[in-house]
């Protein structure tokens, strides 16, 4: 005898449902086999809904109306592959729970409450709904089949909703089945979740319910009682991972897993069965499979007696999240040292029938604190309240504190205890994203270490711990807006090194496109071939709240926002973007040359949100300069002065009258080989290289806006800077004499003529600088830039960094290379 339990998940359409009863007759061809089976997908918590829509005062119609079509519409869907599928007699099955539904829920509409017994008769439903379909189809394929009713086999008592069950009840009730006795069929097949529940000695049973995802309990329970020598959990995913895979898309799948390794990890929230399942099995050796009835073929994992030991996976098996946790904290002086404290607290919450998860001890002895589900935690208080209100009275203890919405976050492993540092390597990783830890606690066996942390946090957690222990990839989440001539570079060269990146463990993964043809965006990445043709194709209206709103919510690990357009006003939505935990990384220099106010915010922003805000690009495109700077500041170096030309087409305007060029013509030739801007005089006034000199002094602690920098005019006085750029042109014939009589006086000296910026005694300006040979700027032309920073420790020779400083091949790659600095700390070697 097999069990094989099928979850919503393999019961969500037709389709599901006819490939599941496929695996099922495959296995009856050689085994007898029972089958346990949920809910149709979303039936159970549409359920919910109706009860608490009634409970509200809503009526039970739509709910029921809604009810119907859906198992209608599988019905007909159903039949329209299977002739032999008797719609009718199912219809007829399904529409009897359809109108006790319809009654239970008028009577909870009317009372606005529902009792424990009509909550379980309500819930159960979905089973009851999705058990005659199965069986229907399973006739249709000609199979020997029986439909049993769960509840006159399984017997609980504790819980009506969530009951423990009376395993000789149990046994008994099935004895029939197991001998062989009763009238026997290949196929026995049985709701999932539904019992029936006993209040006590001798009540008269009703029905009951095994708790949420109950239906794998129940399999347990079909497999325990019938001697199965294996149960079967079909579900959506080809086994167990070490995380949950909806949420660590590259999670391991592990092979085999100890029943203790599987307990811990479905108590501590790992959905993949429900926490009570294994018990049973475990203590008959019934091996435990976990299956993709999505796809058959795959081997799935094995849960067995342990333990399994793989070199490869390390220590760490898996890795959960429980969410929906609060935790107790009681304290005081009178706990120091008073025998008996703790084991009051604990028989005080556990007689009230509440399963502490987790329970810590301060080594001081003034705190016990344990999480428990926070919907119990005002019962929790109360009781406490109630067992301490003496001790609370005389300030013994201090009133019960309850901290709401946290998460416990585990890793599990039976070999972890023999293993140093895991614990560290767990606080490390939960470190290096400043998730803060609320409490720590170890397994007694050793075989689970869980942090309490802020709900909030959870996903993070999950990921981050997991990268830090299977060292997988890396991903970064790139949203590029504006993909022009830069960013249109750099997505060529993100697809370009893709590969290659991966082969390192980086993955970079480009979620959304902005350009002025509109925004592409995937949940999953945009495959890059071919980019712009899509976004010409499917771009909708460019919407950054949209992105903002998705990434708050997924919370992946590394998304970061690549600014490559030339808008004035996106980075003023930088706040908001580093807000919503993204990085940022720009060449538009428009953000740091706003407000000193403003561009502390942006810092102090970044700060708390734990993201960077990098623009190496602002200054020199791809030369090393923010960088650079950096570290020399953050390792105590001081700026004395500076110069520097950081423009490349007035590098190569005034490198052209070192040859005795006219001014007009080496403006003219500049503007051809299109080193200028459209309109030369948007170099020739210096204002971009104001906005670069602004950087480098804020970038080497100077408080200082634009308007502070003093702009010495390369133009002669009187020299009008009005009218069209033809007419500017025309005009520039007439500084020819004014530029040859300045280079003329300067070859006497051996000097040359250049423009740039520099600064010295805390003052800034921009304009025409005289240089000798002896001068680093002295032989820089042809459009190359340079910087020269002397500093306290680059003296007297100062520290010059020299080469192109614009382009679109080095500015993007200088983006790209400020988006992979987001991937740098260090992964464990587990
Ligand atoms: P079913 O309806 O078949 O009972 P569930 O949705 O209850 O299916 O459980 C399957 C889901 O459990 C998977 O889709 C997966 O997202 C989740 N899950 C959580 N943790 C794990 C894990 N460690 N390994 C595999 N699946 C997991
Ligand atoms: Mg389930």
């Amino acid at each position: 005898m097999l069990t094989l339990k099928f979850g919503g998940t393999s019961m969500g359409s037709a389709r599901r449902i006819l490939d599941s009863t496929d695996i099922m007759v495959g296995r009856a061809k050689t085994d007898r086999i029972s089958v346990v089976v949920s809910a149709v997908a979303g039936v159970s918590n549409k359920l919910q809904a109706a009860i608490d829509g009634c409970v509200a005062g809503g009526v039970s119609a739509s709910y029921v109306s809604e009810l119907r079509s859906i198992h209608q519409d599988i019905c007909a869907q159903i039949k329209s592959t299977l002739a032999d599928f008797d719609t009718q007699a199912v219809m007829a099955k399904i529409e009897e729970n359809l109108s006790e539904l319809d009654r239970l829920l008028t009577g909870i509409s009317s009372f606005g409450e529902c009792p424990s017994g009509v909550h379980c008769r309500i819930m159960g439903m979905g089973e009851l709904m999705c058990a005659p379909i199965v069986e229907a189809v399973l006739l249709a394929k000609k199979q020997s089949v029986i439909l049993l009713d769960s509840r006159k086999f399984i017997y609980t008592t504790g819980d009506q909703k969530e009951g423990d069950p009376d395993y000789s009840h149990c046994a008994d009730a099935f004895a029939d089945y197991r001998d062989g006795s009763a009238p026997m069929a290949q196929i026995l097949l049985f709701p999932g979740f539904i019992c029936s529940w006993i209040s006590g000695t001798g009540a008269k049973p009703v029905m009951g319910l095994l708790g949420r995802n109950g239906s794998d309990f129940s399999a347990a329970i079909v497999g325990s009682c019938l001697g199965a020598s294996r149960v079967e959990f079909w579900t959506d995913v080809d086994g167990i991972y070490t995380a949950d895979p909806r949420i660590i898309k590259d999670a391991v799948l592990v092979k085999d897993m100890s029943y203790e390794e599987a307990m811990e990890l479905s108590f501590f929230g790992s959905k993949v069965l429900h926490p009570k399942t294994l018990a049973p099995l475990a203590a008959k050796n019934i091996e435990a499979w976990s299956l993709n009835s999505h796809n058959p073929a795959s081997r799935g994992t094995r849960i067995a007696r342990g333990p399994f030991v793989d070199e490869k996976s390390g220590p760490v098996r898996g890795i959960s999240c429980l969410k929906d946790c609060a935790m107790i904290s009681v304290t005081g002086a009178g706990m120091k040292g008073r025998k008996g404290m703790a084991s009051r607290i604990f028989s005080a919450v556990s007689n009230a029938g509440i399963s502490v998860l987790l329970i810590t001890q301060s080594s001081s002895e003034y705190t016990v604190s344990f999480c428990i589900r926070k919907a119990y935690a005002q019962k929790v208080q109360d009781i406490l309240k109630a067992e301490f209100a003496l001790e609370i009275s005389t300030k013994l203890l201090n009133p019960i504190e309850v901290y709401d919405n946290l998460a416990i976050v585990s890793i599990i492993g039976d070999a972890m205890k023999q293993k140093r540092g895991v614990a560290g390597t767990f606080f490390d990783s939960l470190a290096s994203r400043d998730i803060n830890i609320k409490a720590i606690a170890q397994g007694s066996s050793e075989r689970s270490i869980s942090a309490v942390i802020k709900a909030e946090d959870g996903d993070m957690a999950v990921r981050v711990v997991h990268q830090f222990f299977f060292n997988t990839v890396q991903s970064i989440q790139v949203y590029a807006f504006g993909a022009g001539t830069i960013g249109g570079t750099m997505l060529d060269q993100i697809n370009e090194q893709h590969d290659a990146l991966l082969e390192q463990g980086i993955d970079v993964r480009v979620m959304a496109i902005a350009n002025i043809d509109g925004m592409i965006f995937n949940a999953d990445g945009i495959e890059l071939d071919g980019w712009r043709d899509k976004v010409k194709a499917d771009g909708k209206k460019t919407n950054l709240d949209e992105i903002l709103e998705f990434v708050k919510e997924t919370k992946p690990l590394n998304p970061i926002f690549v600014d490559c357009t030339a808008s004035y006003d996106l980075p003023e939505r930088y706040i908001d973007i580093l807000k919503a935990g993204m990085n940022i990384a720009t060449p538009n220099k428009r953000a740091n040359s706003m407000s000193m106010d403003f561009y502390h915010k942006l810092r102090q922003t970044a700060n708390e949100m734990h993201v960077r805000f990098l623009y190496e690009t602002n200054v020199g495109a791809g030369l090393p300069i923010i960088d650079t700077l950096q570290n020399l500041f953050k390792s105590g170096d001081k700026l004395t002065g500076f110069n520097g030309i950081m423009s490349g087409s007035l590098s190569y305007i005034f490198g052209k009258l070192d040859e005795g060029k006219k001014f007009s013509e080496a403006v003219l030739e500049a503007k051809e080989l299109r080193y200028t801007e459209p309109d030369p005089r948007d170099d020739l006034k210096g204002t971009d290289v104001a906005r670069k000199a602004l950087i480098i002094a804020r970038e080497a602690g100077m408080e200082i806006e634009l308007e502070d920098i003093e702009m010495r005019s390369i133009f002669p006085e009187g020299f009008s800077l009005e009218g069209t750029t033809e007419e500017f042109l025309k005009k520039l014939p007439e500084l020819d004499s004014y530029f040859a009589e300045k280079m003329a006086a300067l070859k006497k000296e051996n000097k040359v003529l250049r423009m740039g910026a520099s600064i010295k005694d805390g003052k800034v300006s921009v304009g025409m600088l005289e240089v000798g040979p002896e001068d680093p700027l002295f032989g820089v032309r042809g459009g190359e830039n340079a910087f020269v920073f002397h500093t306290a420790r680059y003296t007297p020779i100062p520290l010059t960094v020299r080469g192109y400083g614009a382009g679109a091949g080095v500015t993007a790659a200088g983006v790209f290379g400020d988006i992979l600095r987001t991937v740098s700390w260090n992964v464990s070697s587990f």
